[in-house]
C-alpha cells in the first residue's frame, strides 16, 4: 500500500517540475529512488524555466505572443499588458 502512494507521490512531483518546464521524468526517478517528499522540495526550489513555460502555453493555445513586444499574453486580451499596445 505504502508503495502506490509512494509512486503516486512520486508521480505528482514529476507533473510539478513539468510544469515549471523541468523534466518530469526526471524528477519522477529522483522522487521515486529517493523519496516524494525529497523530490517536491527539490521540484519547489529549482527556478522553472520560464521559455519552456512560455512554449507550453503558447502550444497548448490559452496563450499568444504580442507582435508588438513579443512578450506572452493571454489569448484572451484585447489590450498588451506589457506595451499596452491592441491587439486584433
Ligand atoms: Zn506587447
Amino acid at each position: 500500500m505504502i508503495f502506490i502512494l509512494w509512486i503516486f507521490f512520486a508521480i505528482l512531483v514529476g507533473v510539478y517540475a513539468n510544469s515549471k518546464g523541468r523534466s518530469g521524468f526526471g524528477f519522477f526517478l529522483i522522487a521515486t529512488l529517493l523519496s516524494p517528499l525529497i523530490g517536491f522540495i527539490i521540484a519547489l526550489v529549482v527556478p522553472p524555466i520560464n521559455s519552456k513555460v512560455e512554449q507550453k502555453a503558447l502550444e497548448a493555445g490559452n496563450m499568444k505572443k504580442c507582435p508588438n513586444c513579443a512578450e506572452i499574453v493571454k489569448v484572451e486580451a484585447k489590450l498588451c499588458k506589457h506595451c499596452r499596445s491592441e491587439l486584433a
